[in-house]
């Protein structure tokens, strides 16, 4: 099957069959593709589009690239679940969430990513915990989800390779702005994971790659459509990132965000009602709970008690990590840190949220360039949300920098990004929709 007929196909708006998607696939892996032929089939994707049945084969062709983990024989008790973000700025509800469902009786073996653009990474997040490691070996992994039901580590070499390649190229391309590749990319790595129910955190706004909510919609759609086709029963909350969420964004201190909403030591409102939110969903979507009220209440006494704490505990030193992180977490801190004034008195109307992802990059706790060192300790805290009322001088935010530089650039973004006006604007739900129920 030659590559350039399979390209004519898709680019003349034809549907490619399944043995076309798996030989497409397989030379993704053997590198019987070339990079321009790769290059020339995904953009003819981005521009004709792939229908339900063909992004649901791509879907599978990829996530059988490589190894598929498999649960049944491991010993764990539970259903397996996990939550995918499709990415935010502050977004550390994967840190509570984890341990949140283990502690309900689910095994979370949660593979997570490091950040993209100017939304943050789990794995970055975590790193911030001295010693902690997100590539276990197999032996590693299996026993931090016996001890603690929840790992959150990064994707092995192994898992859906074809996904690599190929999103290695879509990135540099400009072939990464596509429904059916974007669920295809998302849901392969999931499906190969092994897991047997999936909630979707599908964010828009300012803050999201999905800024409108017919774009969200649409993506939130897409996945659940394609899981569900690929057998994987899967339910998306479309939520709103207009504004940061919780009070921080930046490595170690989100790290110390989530411990805090752990032990119960401050819980910022909507960061505990989304978390919830979420919880509820996986946990009857795996049949751990009969309806979503007792999802919820479940899932609220478990983070009251303690349970998920614990969980999270026993996770961050099963893999290395500080071994009472509940009260001792060794989080770095920046040398810097000080208050960002309001340039005037007023209400606070739109945010750029990006904006404010974008200052954290800079400031140093992201990447300009792949596999770049990136500064745990620097970013933004207690960032004023929609409708707050300022005086003049009253802080916008609170940066945590490395140097004058970079603290005086992060402090004039912050000011750039949340403009000051004369009355509220009116409030996005925190949830606007729920795709799947
Ligand atoms: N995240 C992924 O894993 N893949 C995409 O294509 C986009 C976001």
């Amino acid at each position: 099957m030659l590559p350039q007929e399979i390209i004519r196909t898709k680019r003349d708006g034809g549907r490619l069959s399944d043995a076309q998607i798996n030989a497409f696939v397989a030379g993704l892996v053997d590198g019987g593709w070339s990079e321009g032929q790769v290059a020339a089939l995904a953009m003819a994707i981005v521009l004709r589009g792939m229908d339900t049945a063909e992004t649901v084969a791509l879907t599978c062709s990829m996530a059988d690239s490589g190894e598929r983990l498999q649960w049944a024989d491991a010993g764990l008790a539970g259903p397996v679940l996990d939550k995918h973000s499709t990415g935010g700025v502050g977004d550390k509800i994967s840190l509570m969430l984890a341990p949140l469902l283990a502690a309900c009786g689910a095994v979370v073996p949660m593979i997570s990513g490091r950040g993209l653009g100017h939304t943050g990474g789990t794995l970055d997040k975590l790193e911030a915990l001295p010693g902690y490691g997100c590539d276990p070996d197999r032996p590693r992994l299996l026993a931090t989800l016996r001890t603690a039901g929840c790992a959150i580590v990064g994707a092995s070499a192994a898992l859906a390779p074809a996904d690599r390649r190929l999103y290695a190229i879509r990135d540099v391309t400009a072939t990464v702005e596509s429904l059916p590749l974007i669920t295809a990319s998302i849901l392969s790595k999931k499906l190969a994971a092994g897991l047997q129910a999936l909630v979707l955190d599908v964010k828009c706004g300012s803050g999201a790659f999905m800024a409108t909510p017919q774009q969200a919609q649409a993506l939130a759609a897409s996945l659940v459509g394609v899981a569900r086709g690929a057998g994987l029963p899967a339910r998306a909350l479309v939520t709103d990132m207009n504004q940061v969420l919780g009070w921080t964004a930046g490595n170690a201190l989100e790290v110390q965000e989530a411990v805090d909403f752990l032990t119960g030591a401050a819980r910022e409102p909507r960061l505990l009602a989304l978390t919830l939110a979420l919880a509820a969903h996986a946990l009857q979507l795996g049949g751990l709970a009969a309806t979503l009220e007792q999802g919820h209440a479940q899932a609220l006494r478990a983070l009251e008690s303690g349970a998920a704490a614990e969980r999270f505990a026993r996770m961050v030193a099963a893999l290395g990590g500080p071994a009472d992180v509940l009260r001792h977490p060794q989080l770095p801190r920046a040398p810097l840190r000080f208050a960002v004034p309001a340039p005037r008195s007023g209400v606070v109307g739109a945010i750029d949220v990006r904006a404010l992802g974008l200052a954290v990059v800079a400031l140093g706790g992201g990447r300009a360039r792949p596999g770049a060192a990136i500064d745990p300790r620097v970013g933004l805290e207690r960032v004023v949300a929609p409708g707050a009322v300022l005086r003049a001088g009253e802080p916008l935010a609170w940066v945590h920098a490395a140097d004058q530089d970079t603290a005086a650039a992060a402090s004039a973004a912050v000011q750039r990004a949340l403009v000051l006006g004369d009355a509220a604007l009116p409030a996005a739900p925190l949830v606007a929709e729920v795709v799947g129920n």
